[in-house]
């Protein structure tokens, strides 16, 4: 077992991580509360808590949202060790079919891809244009499968097949893109886009076809099996290649967390150190793609020269995984800032919530209650697109627009900053 007590014994229940907490702002009790769920763990290590089906429910309710870590004068690491008591829960209570469907598509890329193609043709005939879980899927018994709900269409050709393994070649800088498994499949004008930012930056582009899922989700639910077999096969495939890049992008904050701290930490959780320091030598050339663009590349002087003017405002939504896991919020306003007029939300910090696959499936009513004032402030902001880097934030914060009928669509700042150097 993990040693829950080495948090717990930490926690001096100065209760600063409650107000900012996104299931205690939905579901006001002790028991869901970051200082609730550490002196719960705690009582589980001692032998005090069975691990029944109400602490499953519990500890399945935390969003992961790290808000809590931000303000604990601790940084104790709630997320992780919810994380952590999430693996237990799947050994002792199993993972729900459609989850382990779901976690072996993701270590079979070939499998997958051939899901994409029918889901693209199924969806096409059961859906026509409409992106609702509607018509015939809705006849399957899939917790994600909710009627009126918005839920993002499947692409005939994933961004990983559409294109060459290298781009733009020659006697240039050299740069690999690691797409992430909703920009692959579903939202694929993402790495479109990056393709042609980084082709008027004239790097040669490096589009890895092996890589994996980084592992986010099966870690988020506790299948760590999977976590690992993913995890090992993209760090050697990554160390075949790292040598000869500059940088591996990734335009989705979740996988770029994933990849830059987490796979750190579980392997450091598991007591396997050789993996833990294979991880963190990949991490010096892992970047999300904003925060490389601005830092790294002549982008920011590029849009001033040759960026158009466009007139849509935008309001920039800074995902979990992005402003409080690696400090990145602005490096994409200062880019964005270039071609829109920016307007901030009231508070762009406050999670989508999202929270991963179970609260997506099993407890979707916590995430529409978290989503609701997302897509209140986003309305309120008067901004004609709401931005972020994460694809999560896309699937949640559209589905949250579209239930509480507000119009604002939803871009990621990388389509957005090439939407501004494209030719008129
Ligand atoms: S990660 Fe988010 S939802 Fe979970 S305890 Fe912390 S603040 Fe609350
Ligand atoms: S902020 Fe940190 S130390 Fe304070 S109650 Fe919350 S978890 Fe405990």
């Amino acid at each position: 077992m993990f040693e829950f007590t080495k948090v717990s014994d930490e926690c001096i229940k100065c209760g600063k991580c409650i107000p900012t907490c996104t299931i205690h702002q939905i579901s006001p009790d002790e028991v869901t509360s970051p200082r609730g769920f550490i002196e719960l763990l705690g009582d589980y290590q001692k032998g005090e808590l069975e691990l029944d089906k109400t602490a499953k429910d519990i500890f399945e309710s935390c969003f992961l949202c790290t808000n809590c870590v931000d303000v604990c004068p601790n940084s104790l690491p709630t997320d992780m060790v919810i994380e952590e008591v999430r693996a237990d829960i799947a050994k002792k209570f199993g993972i729900a079919w459609y989850k382990r469907a779901f976690f072996w598509l993701l270590r079979n890329r070939w499998a997958m891809d051939l899901f994409n193609k029918l889901g693209y043709v199924f969806h096409s005939c059961a859906l026509k244009k409409e992106e609702r879980g509607r018509g015939l899927l809705a006849k399957f018994d899939l917790p994600m499968i909710k009627k009126d709900r918005l839920l993002p269409s499947m692409k005939s050709v994933s961004f990983l097949n559409k294109y060459k393994e290298r781009l733009n070649s020659g006697d240039k800088p050299k740069v690999a893109i690691f797409i992430g498994c909703l920009a692959n499949y579903n939202y694929t004008e993402i790495g479109d886009s990056l393709v042609q930012i980084l082709q008027e930056l004239d790097y040669e582009i490096f589009i890895p076809k092996k890589q994996l899922c980084c592992g986010a989700p099966a870690y988020f639910t506790g299948d760590f099996d999977t976590v690992e077999y993913l995890t090992k096969k993209n760090i050697e495939y990554f160390e075949s290649f790292i040598d000869k890049v500059e940088a591996i992008i990734i335009p989705e904050a979740t996988c770029s967390a994933m990849i830059k701290h987490d796979w750190e930490v579980f392997f450091e959780n598991r007591k396997m150190p050789e993996w833990r320091d294979r991880a963190a030598r990949l991490n010096q050339k892992i970047f999300m793609a904003t925060e490389w663009l601005y830092n790294h590349t002549e982008l920011p002087k590029l849009l001033e020269q040759k960026g158009k003017k466009l007139p849509q405002s935008v309001t920039y939504h800074d995902a979990c995984h992005a402003r409080k896991v690696q400090g990145i919020w602005a490096e994409p306003r200062a880019l964005l800032k270039k071609s829109y007029e920016l307007r901030e939300m009231e508070d762009p910090n406050r999670c989508c919530g999202f929270g991963g696959v179970t609260i997506q499936t099993e407890k979707f009513h916590l995430a529409q209650a978290a989503g609701k004032p997302k897509a209140a402030m986003i309305e309120r902001s008067g901004a004609d697109i709401v931005a972020a880097e994460c694809s999560a934030c896309r699937v949640q914060i559209s589905n949250s627009l579209y239930q509480n009928g507000v119009d604002t669509i939803f871009k990621n700042p990388v389509e957005l900053i090439a939407e501004a150097l494209k030719e008129n």
